[in-house]
């Protein structure tokens, strides 16, 4: 059973206390690895190496930064393969979805800064005869990066490349769920060329690891992805210290569709929008609305889709769908299904957990699960599930499409399904989400702000934004 052990300092080493945690293969519900049950000492190590660290990390300059950021990607797709299968071991997604989707995207978050930060730009404010201002952006110095198992390196990464490209020193902590392409990452830093103590990486249980960072003094910015309640905790410990906050939190996706839409493209990227990993990506749509006319003819076509859908081994390239993450996570997926019944919806396929045959008896699976009948307002419909479940129902106005996709606390992606350009335009500006979709679905610029509005969260990363989060702007003003 192989161990999966902190980063700190360069070195890779077990939590000060000795102890472990299990890390479980979803798709066989079996562990086969421990992970270092960390705490507040493996933190307080990490933030002194951080600190130590970075006069020679911001020493080496953007150009020397990006090349060894660039070296570490290169390192991660020489070797996507192994990576892509370890995700899916980990996560109990399908291989060919890791090796299509979340290692080339972890190799394109370092790339996309690596290079970013040579082109940055920084703004001068020019008042006639008076004065001169330009604006002077400084690495914050130890930042905190925290992230979610759905996504594991792919998100992981998406945190770190902008820190780490600004200057800064990290400390961070992968989901103890999925710790397992952050512990390889680590492996590969030395060989990237990576002072030791630049990356410092702590595994371990959220209360006691997530806890720790965030509590720390020395770490002065925290960009956390995950659940909105946790987002909670972590913004009440940080603000009385003003930490910066980054937070990118749940969200319950609205789908639009409108019956001018090209059908079979909408069907296709819906079952996606719907399904893919198992549901368990934040941009999931997950209340699916559709304009009356067309109604019937998509939940008939949505559903005989969605039943042809493979659940299984996530090693075979013909699985659609392998695990959910883990037994808790079914379990709370399988309960809200058991809701949403009792709340008087109807189950038009799917509904239950699945077993797979020999091996995989004991892995965790559930069958794509459509749900109808259900008004806007009950929990199934506000509620995050997170999981292969969707619920769907007709709309007769536009206004009225806008008031349910509206209608919950959260505010994060919307799918809008119309060739009606007015109304695209009308409706996007109306849609209270950090990202509107027009027919189509998770197409990512990595340049453009990402992030949620309301209970989705605080700040926006991508791009400028990101590499502004992760630093200090200063106004100097000069009198000519
Ligand atoms: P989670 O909040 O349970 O855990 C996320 C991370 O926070 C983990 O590393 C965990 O160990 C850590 N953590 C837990 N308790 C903590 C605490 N008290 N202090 C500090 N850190 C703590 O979330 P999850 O179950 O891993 O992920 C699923 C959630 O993430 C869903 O709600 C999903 O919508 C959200 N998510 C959001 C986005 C986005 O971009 N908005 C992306 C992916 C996932």
């Amino acid at each position: 059973m192989e161990d999966i052990l902190n980063l700190i300092n360069g070195a890779l080493v077990p939590a000060a206390g000795g102890t472990w945690i299990d890390d479980h293969e979803p798709a066989t519900g079996r562990v086969y690895a421990r992970i270092a049950d960390s705490d507040e000492r493996d933190v307080a190590a990490s933030v002194k190496a951080a600190q130590d660290a970075f006069p020679t990390w911001l020493g080496m300059g953007r150009e020397g930064r990006s090349q060894v950021l660039h070296r570490l990607a290169e390192l991660i797709e020489q070797d996507l393969e192994a990576f892509a299968r370890a995700e899916s071991r980990d996560n109990g997604k399908p291989v060919h979805l890791a090796r299509k989707v979340d290692i080339p995207r972890a190799v394109a978050n370092f790339r996309f800064f690596a290079s970013a930060i040579l082109h940055e730009q920084s703004e001068a404010h020019l008042m006639d005869d008076v004065a001169v201002n330009y604006t002077d952006r400084s690495p914050i110095g130890v930042v905190g990066c925290i992230s979610p198992w759905n996504l594991p390196l792919y998100l992981f990464t998406w945190k770190i490349a902008p820190a780490l490209a600004a200057g800064n020193c990290v400390v961070a902590k992968p989901s103890e769920v999925t710790p397992m392409t952050a512990y390889r990452m680590a492996q590969l830093c030395a060989k990237a060329g990576m002072p030791p103590g630049t990356l410092n990486i702590v595994h371990g249980l959220g209360p006691k690891v997530g806890a720790a960072i965030t509590e720390h003094p020395e770490i002065k910015a925290i960009s956390f992805t995950g659940g909105t309640r946790t987002g909670q905790q972590i913004a009440r410990t940080a603000a009385p210290m003003f930490k910066k906050l980054s937070l990118e939190l749940g969200g319950k996706n609205p789908v639009v569709i409108f019956a001018d839409c090209d059908f079979e493209e909408m069907l296709r990227t819906t079952v996606l929008s719907s399904f893919r990993n198992q549901g368990q990506i934040c941009l999931c749509g997950s209340r699916i609305l559709v304009e009356r006319p067309l109604y019937e003819r998509f939940r008939d076509a949505f559903v005989e889709r969605v039943k042809a859908l493979r659940v299984g081994d996530p090693a075979d390239p013909g699985s659609d769908l392998g695990a959910v993450v883990s037994g808790p996570h079914m379990e709370k997926v399988l309960s809200y299904i058991t809701l949403a019944r009792e709340e008087g919806g109807t189950v038009l396929c799917g509904g239950e957990r699945v077993r797979l045959a020999g091996d995989l008896a004991d892995g965790w699976y559930i069958a794509p699960t459509v749900i109808e009948g259900l008004g806007p307002a009950c929990r199934t419909n506000q509620e995050e599930i997170f999981g292969p479940v969707v619920t769907i129902a007709p709309f007769d106005t536009e206004e009225e499409a806008l008031s349910v996709a509206n209608g919950t606390p959260y505010g994060l992606a919307s799918v809008l399904w119309t060739n009606d350009l007015k109304r695209a335009h009308r409706m996007a500006h109306r849609l209270e989400s950090g990202i509107v979709w027009v027919n189509c679905w998770m197409v990512r610029d990595l340049r453009t702000p990402f992030g949620g509005m309301k209970q989705s969260g605080v700040g926006r990363e991508g791009g400028v934004e990101a590499l502004r989060f992760f630093t200090e702007a200063k106004n100097v003003c000069i009198k000519l």
